[in-house]
């Protein structure tokens, strides 16, 4: 049976009804006694093999003439000169078996299509005809090198069909039947998944998240999250944990990429802190608190802050543990400075003990301070916004080594930045509020959900997430 259906696809393009003719000829062959479907055949069995080896699954063929029965109709008969002619196609296939096959063009650096098409073996007036239409012209025209274009022809090299991967989801398909073009655009269906990840830090955040099988981008998204309740740069601790759902994009059932992060918990010595996605893309706490508050922890991004886990800071000038009126982050030269919150510049400055330094007022009760800059980008009397960059991280003024001195200063009294009390951030509007807690109830608990089952199977660290 197999065989005949292989067989069915030895021969050049014929007309459909001709070949569903054919195959209900064929069945019939299949159904007499084997010694006819033999007698039948007119093909020698050599060739036949070499036939079948450079025979594809799951492609169609046309039915070769050599296998019809005596009756063919009429019109659609060949003559016996079209007949060798046919026979003979089949030679050049078994060193190139590109006919019927679609065959893959690169586009090459200075690649314009009319080239490619040429390089294909099209005619011109064929890549006239394709360019002409408007899916190939909006498409087509913008090939980039490294790009391929499928092409498959007919028996009798004409051009067939051709496919190009626009984008993961988009595949352009020229169809040529019946001297009729025909385009359209192969959609993929789009899945959103949801996947659950956790880990407990053991050395330092970046890396438990990349355990935990966070893209680079991911990990920046979490911390970008909780950047207001915690100092990635220096109040991460051993024993610290996170645990996330977020969603995953699937094309075909192939994944495509990472979707948001739809729920989030971190727990940083000892205080949990959660962050919900809500429909209007916004992030609450998971009883709808803004995540956004009047400052973040940390004026330096964590990427950038050398050490692990700094519990007891050392001054950089004396060497020694001291009571200090700020904070100090130790990164390289040139880093990016952000203000902590919005306000106005107060000073921006030099002198032989603070270095370059610049001193923002955000309110009657606030004020943020930042020493030893290498740079200064904003100038007294400027308003700025909560994370824009003030100036770059170095070593000017009284200091042995390069690092931000950050203080916080609340009614004229130094307090540490990560312990004092803000104000509570707004909550989310009250006509969405009921809404968003069911949002929030469901996510939640399944979070919690997936956590015992990682605990009850530690060595995996991310999974699927189980729906409660
Ligand atoms: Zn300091």
């Amino acid at each position: 049976m197999l065989r005949i259906f292989k067989l069915v696809n030895l021969l050049p393009t014929i007309h459909k009804i001709v070949l569903a003719l054919l195959l209900s000829i064929s069945l019939i062959i299949i159904l007499l006694p084997s010694e006819e479907a033999q007698a039948s055949r007119q093909t020698p069995e050599s060739q036949l093999q070499t036939a079948e080896s450079q025979l594809q699954p799951n492609t169609l063929y046309s039915v070769p003439l050599a296998f019809r029965t005596p009756e063919p109709p009429q019109k659609e008969s060949l003559s016996s000169k079209e007949v060798d002619q046919k026979v003979q196609l089949v030679e050049p296939e078994a060193k190139t078996p590109q006919l019927q096959q679609g065959e893959l063009f690169k586009v090459r650096s200075g690649d314009t299509l009319a080239r490619l098409f040429k390089r294909s073996g099209l005619t011109s007036r064929e890549v006239y005809e394709i360019t002409q239409l408007s899916l190939a012209k909006k498409n087509l025209l913008k090939i980039l090198p490294g790009e391929d274009i499928e092409i498959f022809k007919d028996l009798d090299n004409r051009f067939a069909k051709l496919r190009y991967i626009i984008d993961p989801i988009n595949t352009l398909v020229i169809s040529k039947e019946d001297d009729k073009y025909t385009q359209k655009l192969d959609k993929k269906q789009i899945e959103t998944r949801t996947k659950f990840a956790t880990s407990e830090i053991k050395t330092n955040f970046w890396n438990a998240a990349v355990d935990a099988g966070l893209t680079p981008n991911q990990i920046m998204q979490l911390a970008g999250l909780f950047t207001w309740d915690v100092d990635f740069a220096l109040d991460i601790r051993e024993g610290d944990s996170f645990a996330l759902i977020f969603e995953q994009k699937y094309a075909d059932g192939d994944f495509l990429e990472n979707g948001n992060i739809l729920a989030a918990e971190f727990i940083n010595q000892g205080d949990r802190y959660t962050a919900v996605r809500y429909s209007n893309g916004q992030y609450y706490s998971e009883t709808g608190r803004s995540m956004k508050k009047a400052f973040i922890r940390s004026p330096v991004d964590f990427t950038r802050v050398s050490s692990n886990f700094n519990p007891r800071r050392l001054h950089p000038v004396t060497g020694r543990v001291r009571p200090h009126n700020g904070v100090d982050y130790v990164a390289p030269v040139g880093t990016p400075i952000k203000a902590t919150g919005r306000g106005k510049v107060i000073a921006s400055s030099y002198n032989k003990y603070n270095g370059n330094y610049v001193f923002i007022k955000h309110n009657d009760t606030y004020t943020t301070k930042y020493l030893h800059l290498k740079r200064r980008k904003v100038r007294k009397g400027q308003s700025i916004k909560q994370g824009q960059i003030i100036g770059t991280l170095g070593s000017t003024g009284r200091v042995t080594g390069a690092h931000l001195h950050y203080e916080f200063i609340v009614n004229g009294v130094h307090r540490n930045p990560r312990t004092v009390k803000l104000p509570k951030s707004d909550s989310i509007h009250r006509k969405q509020k009921a809404d968003f807690l069911k949002v929030s109830r469901v996510l939640m608990a399944q979070l919690e959900h997936n956590k015992q089952l990682h605990i009850a199977r530690a060595p995996s660290l991310s999974s699927e997430t189980a729906n409660n």
